[in-house]
This record gives C-alpha cells, sequence and structure tokens, in this order.
C-alpha cells in the first residue's frame, strides 16, 4: 500500500471516528435536554390535570385523616431508597372508590377508597399499586398511547384548553393500563411493600373481597372496574408475596386503632 493512500485511510478513519464521537455528544445532550423538557412538562400537565380534580377545594389537611397515608408513603419510600419529595400523595375528599396517578409523580386517593379498606395493608396495597405506575413510567405510556404529545403538552402550557384537561384526567382516572401493566405495578408493588416490611397480602385480600361482592360494591367503584382480573391478580400476588424472603410482618395498625381513624374519615 502506498504511503498517500494510507494517509488518506487514516484521514477518513479519522473523520469517521470523529463524526462519530460528535454524534455520540450531540445525541447525549439531546437526549438529556428532550428528558428535562418532559420532566418539566409532566410536572406542569400534572398540576393541570390536579385541578381538574378541584384538588384546593377537596384537598384533605386534616393530618389526622392524612396520617395513614403518608405513614406508608415514607415507610415506602424509606424502604426502597426513594426520593418521597418526588412522589406527591393527595388524599381528596370524594364520594368515589377511586385511587389513580397523574404525571408528575402525583398519586391521587379518594376518601372513599380509603373506607372501603379494612386495614392499612389494603390501603399500603393501592398506593403501592399506584406509585408503581408512576415509578414504572406507566403514565407517560399511556399518555403517549391514548392522548398523544401534542395535546399532553397544550395542556401543560395552558393552551389546550380546559375540555381537552378533563377528557386526559378522565382517561387517567378512569380507565385501566391494560393487564399487562396492571399485572407489572402489582408485582412492583408486592416488592415495595416487602421491603418497607409491610405485608403485601393486603393487596390481594382487598382485590379478593371486592371480587366476592361484585353486586355489592359502593357506587362509584372505579378503582375495581379498572382494575379487572381480580381472581388472577389475587393468585399472583400472593405468589409473589410467598416468592420472597419476609413473610412475617407487623401491621401497621391494631384493628382497634384502624377503626377509629375510619371513624374519623
Ligand atoms: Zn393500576
Amino acid at each position: 500500500m502506498s504511503k498517500i493512500l494510507l494517509k488518506i485511510l487514516l484521514l477518513i478513519g479519522g473523520m469517521v471516528a470523529a463524526v462519530l464521537i460528535i454524534g455520540q455528544i450531540n445525541f447525549q445532550s439531546a437526549t438529556d435536554g428532550a428528558d428535562e423538557l418532559i420532566d418539566l412538562q409532566e410536572e406542569k400537565l400534572g398540576e393541570a390535570l390536579l385541578k381538574v380534580f378541584n384538588a384546593e377545594h377537596r384537598t384533605v389537611k386534616d393530618s389526622g385523616k392524612l396520617e395513614p397515608v403518608l405513614r406508608i408513603t415514607e415507610k415506602i419510600c424509606e424502604g426502597n431508597e426513594m426520593d418521597c419529595d418526588e412522589l406527591k400523595v393527595h388524599l381528596l375528599n370524594r364520594g368515589m372508590v377511586n385511587a389513580f396517578a397523574l404525571p408528575g409523580g402525583n398519586v391521587v386517593l379518594f376518601t372513599e377508597l380509603v373506607a372501603v379498606c379494612e386495614n392499612a395493608e389494603e390501603l399500603a396495597g393501592v398506593i403501592a399499586h399506584e406509585i408503581a405506575h408512576v415509578k414504572l413510567d406507566h403514565i407517560r405510556r399511556k399518555l403517549m398511547r391514548e392522548v398523544g404529545i401534542s395535546i399532553a403538552v397544550g395542556i401543560a402550557g395552558g393552551s389546550a384548553g380546559g375540555e381537552a384537561a378533563r377528557q386526559v384526567a378522565s382517561i387517567l382516572a378512569s380507565s385501566s393500563y391494560g393487564r399487562q401493566l396492571e399485572n407489572e405495578a402489582d408485582e412492583q408493588a408486592v416488592i415495595y411493600l416487602s421491603n418497607a416490611g409491610i405485608d403485601p397480602n393486603g393487596l390481594a385480600e382487598l382485590l379478593n373481597r371486592m371480587a366476592g361482592h361484585d353486586e355489592e360494591l359502593p357506587a362509584g367503584a372505579y378503582w375495581f372496574s379498572t382494575h379487572p382480573n381480580p381472581n388472577e391478580r389475587v393468585r399472583a400476588i400472593r405468589e409473589k408475596a410467598w416468592s420472597l424472603e419476609e413473610t412475617e410482618f407487623e401491621p401497621l395498625y391494631s384493628k382497634e386503632e384502624w377503626g377509629q381513624y375510619l371513624e374519623k374519615l
């Protein structure tokens, strides 16, 4: 091979390497920027959607009513090395049995859902399940699939109007994520709860009780109608719970304490 040809080849090789490196850097910074932008938009979107549920007006601020919700959330965060500041769990005074996650790390619980929980472990199961939807990025996937980026950005920026926000809020509050993502959220919830020292069978017990009393479900029991296949889920939750190391748990509250809490809710 002649020297000139070798130099040309080295030159071309160097240029290709430079393009690849620059491409890598640009791609990386563009991705980071997009993530930050999406995070910011998600926070704004979450705030806009919370307004739909009249959060300010209906948000429970009574520390006694909030105590188990906050205690469970903190325990889950501590046991799983999660930054609790990134999670915002809201208790809203609403007569519907519902709980759901919104963008921006928001988890919404309605008081009527708390009221059907016979112990704190059942409530912890619902909270852990919704935290799993947040942490596993299910909300973003659902938004992309069912809403689309332009409407989501429009609501976050305030240009899409109130009706769009109401529709998206309704989608996130009253429709399922689909069997696969729901199963993923259940499985992750069991891990979160076990790591936090909370009996994960509470979630199975709540679903089992509701599945057995379909006709007696309280009016507006959205959380159970948007989370179908309860028998299959109960089996999977119990199996997962048994597969983990920790199978003995201290109750979060005594029966009497929980009864007193529900009375003042
Ligand atoms: Zn779910």
